[in-house]
């Protein structure tokens, strides 16, 4: 641009501010032209990257502070944004104070970025993660901390079964750092209806093999800790104790009984999820958080054929898979403390009717486990043969 036509653009300001391609900005980068470059987003998108030599200063603070931070009115200023809109504002506000070359970048840093062309980035993540977990950065209540504090979790789901597929897939595209899995079953051609994370091809392969084979091509990066066998009372601390949180998606009431016991035990949330044909039941227990424990609502698991299991009285396929998603949804909450969860609430849903109801879940003082006088004062197993329910 010659001197001519920036003293004319001077002479007669005018509202409109002139745009910039993604293209023409890099050539001129690279051409090693002198200009200002202005990224005026918030910080948490700066998180997910910048254009190399930008200065930061957000829109609202435009005003006060671009003066401090550009003191040459005469030298070229590109202003970007995320996509090119916001920008404009902010070029109209540097016209106005008399800063004579303002461009907005059109399709601004997202557009940049789309292109492939090169972002710089202060944060702890590659720039792979920076895009695949961009969305979630974008959120004030995630953020990098967020983000980072989910790649550092572990949690274990128990059964990879209706409630564990949808609940390990949502948690392995979420960056869950640690994905344990736990399950000594087969998968069994009855099960694809509703176990989403197996296949056709998977039929007869064990279910964590074929469970953590679909979450790495989801998301490489999340390390499957796969237990192809029984939760047992002799097994089921010295697992627990590696994780931050676990999914109970089992099937029956002696393994819920016995995830609960240990989760009180470790100190740790247990997210719970039952079905039963078109009716789904969610919780948290987690007495160390302030809420209570699965037998201050039950304390005992119940006998053999009283409640009657998926493959006697079937499933509608959708409901644990709507239930799973909301366990993930519990862990996420739970893991980054934002929200309210479900502790201290029990939550049900009746598909047919979409119906859905939320009641106080509170500690019961005589609660055999989390009470006062506990009866129960180590792991115990309820017997198979008393109670076992099982769908498979
Ligand atoms: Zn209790």
């Amino acid at each position: 641009m010659d001197q001519n036509s920036q003293r004319s653009v001077a002479d007669k300001p005018s509202n409109t501010v002139k745009e910039i391609s993604i293209h023409e900005l890099r050539k001129r980068i690279q051409n090693g032209e002198r200009l200002f470059l202005l990224d005026i987003r918030e910080k948490r998108e700066i998180d997910t990257g910048y254009i190399k030599g930008a200065i930061f200063l957000e829109l609202e603070k435009i005003r006060e502070g671009v003066e401090e931070k550009i003191k040459e009115k005469d030298v070229p200023v590109v202003i970007y944004c995320g996509f090119g809109i916001k920008s404009l504002d902010a070029g109209r506000i540097l016209k106005e104070m008399g800063y004579k070359d303002v461009y907005s970048l059109r399709e601004g840093f997202e557009g940049w970025r789309a292109h492939g062309y090169e972002i710089e980035s202060d944060s702890r993540l590659s720039s792979e993660e920076l895009i695949r977990y961009s969305r979630h950065i974008l959120l004030k209540e995630i953020g990098l901390e967020g983000q980072l504090k989910l790649l550092n979790s572990r949690v274990l789901i128990v059964g990879c079964g209706g409630l564990g597929s949808p609940s390990a897939l949502y948690l392995a595209a979420a960056g869950i750092g640690t994905i344990g899995l736990i399950d000594n079953d087969c998968v069994d051609i009855s099960n694809l209806q509703r176990q989403i994370i197996h296949r056709t091809e998977d039929v007869g392969k064990p279910k964590v093999e074929s469970a953590k084979r679909t979450i790495e091509m989801l998301n490489p990066k999340v390390n499957v800790v796969t237990y192809n066998e029984r939760l047992t009372k002799d097994n089921v601390l010295s697992i627990f104790r590696e994780y931050d949180l676990v999914i109970d998606g089992s099937d029956n009431f002696p393994t819920k009984f016995l995830v609960n016991d240990a989760c009180f035990f470790t100190g740790i949330p247990d997210v719970f999820g039952g079905v039963f044909q078109f009716e789904g039941q969610l919780s948290v227990f987690y007495p160390r958080g302030g809420g209570p424990c699965l037998r201050c609502l039950f304390p005992l698991c119940p006998p053999r054929n009283v409640v009657p299991s998926c493959s006697e009285v079937g499933i509608l396929g959708v409901v644990p898979g709507l239930i799973g998603i909301f366990q993930a949804l519990e862990a996420i909450k739970l893991l980054l403390g934002i929200g309210e969860t479900l502790l201290g609430k029990f939550f049900t849903l009746d598909a047919l009717t979409m119906n859905v109801s939320t009641y106080k879940a509170q500690r019961n003082p005589a609660c055999p486990l989390c009470g006062k006088n506990p009866e129960i004062r180590e792991i115990i197993e309820e017997s198979p043969q008393v109670c076992e329910i099982n769908e498979r």
